[in-house]
């Protein structure tokens, strides 16, 4: 069952991500093959970012084009900005379509590829619930010890936000972004129980708000 909130999760990393290849790749192309004669050919990796971002950008458009058609709204503008931002307004109606889940997969497939990519997690990202002393939209900050922050600059812990939610599970791929490891990484401390895994296979939140905890302890 796929919620609002992961539609949005989902569309705001794919977005960030797509941001950050075109930077990235575009640079790189820059300061690549410039000057006639120069010697060395420009890194592969200048091309596949930009080749990923403008994979990222047709299922934006695609997905779109597809509640588009289905809910008769108006088609968003041709870019990848009015498009996520047409479908994170919409997150609860694409929720509930039956494709939603091949939405998510896509876009999340796409996205860890550009985080492994870009070597580095995106700076940020989307906090499901808002700021608790001005209730603005807040974001978990990819630092280490990983912090919450408001429109506003309202700081807190991530761990705090975890708290009496010890019965939800995450997939590995959110407890991966949370801890900024791999999903690999994940599975290694599933093994050696220090992360552990509720009925479903997924990771606890309690777990993972512990590991979060020692991490804080021992930057
Ligand atoms: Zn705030």
């Amino acid at each position: 069952m796929t919620d609002a909130n992961s539609v949005i999760r989902s569309v705001n990393q794919a977005e960030e991500i797509h941001d950050g290849l075109k930077v990235r790749g575009e640079i790189r192309s820059h300061n690549g093959p410039a000057a006639p004669g120069a010697s060395g050919s420009r890194p592969p990796t200048d091309i596949s970012m930009l080749d990923l971002a403008v994979h990222i950008e047709e299922l934006l458009q695609s997905w779109s084009r597809l509640v588009h058609e289905e809910s008769s709204d108006d088609l968003p503008a041709d870019n990848p900005t009015a498009q996520a931002l047409f479908m994170r307004q919409r997150a609860i109606w694409i929720a509930g379509a039956a494709w939603a889940p091949d939405m998510l997969d896509e876009l999340d497939d796409a996205t860890r590829k550009g985080t492994g990519m870009l070597g580095m997690l995106p700076p940020r990202t989307y906090m499901p619930e808002p700021c608790g002393i001005c209730h603005a939209v807040q974001w978990i900050y990819h630092e280490r010890p990983p912090v919450v922050r408001c429109q506003a600059g309202h700081e807190s812990e991530l761990q705090e936000h975890l708290q009496g939610r010890e019965a939800e599970t995450v997939t590995h791929a959110e407890a991966a972004w949370v801890l900024g490891i791999t999903r690999r990484g994940v599975g290694m401390a599933v093994k050696r129980g220090r992360l552990t895994t509720g009925a479903d296979g997924r990771v606890t939140l309690e777990s993972v708000r512990v590991r979060l905890a020692k991490a804080s302890m021992c930057p």
